[in-house]
């Protein structure tokens, strides 16, 4: 038999957490072992008297007022810059803003429009999807524009690149696999071929340290309600390199983007800077609530983030196939935690059913079709021992077959 650490183990690394403080500012329901972080985040104490404070006082007694006095005007930009800290862009070149697939279409089409004499979209194609559908939606825009896809034209995206491309767009860790790629060697290689890229950060950003900055990104998109905690449909973010503010254009020329938007002139002038990513009237309350998520990231040091979230995910494979290893589990992410985000994917049949018995007992994780069971690792606020437990109820499951039970078989709209 496989050796494998034991519950005092695992309680012996929860002591020497240096993140475990922070998993009081988290709310986290009684028998609940929390492995979504990457869909959802848990929310803070922070986030929800943030929330209060901008419903109560500020809506409520402040009115119209509030967009000058409580600073709402200015929160986009505000907001951007503290996640800028998370990605490694310095001030000015971040934005929170509208949804992810709203920002990849607007910095999608900028880039495209910044190549003119070029026609083609690289992409992966086991990419989230929505990502391939704005590409389809910004294709459309222009006549003869088409796209690659990485597993369909070739095998590596490498490979994709030549003098006809515009624009690379491509995810820093995929969201089914959780793969990470390498940011800087990538970059690299698209602008040599004088290719702008685009990164999406929806599962690195406040899942380990990102360097927008220094690997020379041109644009990047990223959500704020999974690891970064900003609460369900939270607005997204754009980062784009201080070199191209001044000429870059995006599509979506609405009138928070605009110069001088209190002085309702008739035509378009965009702002100098990132608000020029900005369309219309931002949603406050949720970014009020970003707002004290970010708080909860003031003091985090991401190299400690980084260790203890390969340290979770390399302990979590290791119980997986010491105990579950004869139930047909099948390593679906990197085994190498270098190579890996913070999540970790097991392949199976009937992995539908086994997440559902998995969330019938507490361990709430996901599904991805067609057959992947997903955990996410949120190292601010999972522990160890919450690995060792979630595996020992896996155990349990797989050992008795108690996923047969005909109710986890019925699919929910959301999996
Ligand atoms: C979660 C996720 C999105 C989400 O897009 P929304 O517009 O917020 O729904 C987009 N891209 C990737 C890669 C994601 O993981």
């Amino acid at each position: 038999m496989t050796a494998f650490p034991d519950l005092a183990a695992v309680e012996a690394m929860d002591a020497v957490d240096p993140l475990r403080s922070m998993r009081d500012r988290f709310i986290l329901p009684e028998g609940v072992i929390y492995l979504d972080g990457n869909s959802l985040g848990a929310a803070s104490h922070g986030a929800f008297s943030e929330l209060q404070a901008a419903a109560s006082k500020e809506w409520g007694q402040d009115l119209i007022r509030a967009w000058n006095t409580a600073g709402w005007f200015d929160m986009p930009t505000e907001l951007g810059d503290r996640i800028g800290r998370l990605i490694g862009a310095a001030p000015g070149q971040t934005v929170v803003c509208d949804t992810t697939s709203t920002n990849i279409y607007k910095v999608l089409h900028a880039a495209l429009a910044m190549r003119p004499d070029r026609s083609v979209i690289v992409a992966e194609g086991n990419s989230f999807p929505t990502d391939l559908y704005m590409a389809e939606g910004v294709a459309s825009t222009r006549a003869g524009a088409v796209l690659r896809l990485e597993g369909v034209d070739a095998p590596s995206i490498e490979e994709l690149i030549d003098d006809k491309v515009a624009v690379v767009l491509v995810n820093h860790v995929n969201y089914k696999s959780g793969e990470l790629r390498d940011m800087a060697a990538l970059t690299r290689k698209a602008q040599a071929a004088g290719a702008l890229i685009v990164w999406d950060l929806c599962h690195s950003a406040g899942a380990l340290p990102v360097d927008l900055d220094g690997a020379n990104v041109d644009f990047a998109v990223g959500c704020t309600y999974k690891y970064i905690n900003g609460g369900p449909g939270a607005p997204a973010f754009i980062y784009a390199a201080t070199r191209h503010l001044a000429d870059v254009q995006q599509p979506l020329s609405g009138w928070w983007g605009h110069a001088r938007p209190f002085a309702f002139e008739q035509g378009y002038a965009a702002d100098a800077g990132i608000r020029r990513f900005l369309c219309g009237t931002q949603p406050i309350l949720t970014m009020r609530a970003l707002k004290g998520a970010l708080d909860d990231w003031d003091n985090v040091d991401m190299a400690a983030l980084r260790k203890k979230s390969i340290a979770l995910t390399d302990l979590f494979i290791q119980l997986v196939e010491a105990r579950c290893g004869a139930y047909g589990l099948k390593l679906e992410s990197p085994r190498n935690g270098t190579k890996r985000g913070s999540q970790v994917s097991f392949e199976h049949d009937n992995a539908y059913a086994i997440m559902q018995a998995l969330i019938a007992r507490g361990v709430i994780g996901d599904f991805r079709a067609p057959a992947t069971v997903r955990f996410g690792f949120t190292p601010l606020y999972v522990g160890f021992k919450d690995v060792w437990q979630a595996v020992e109820i896996l155990e349990d499951i797989m050992r008795t077959g108690a996923w047969k039970d005909a109710r986890f078989a019925v699919k929910s709209a959301v999996t």
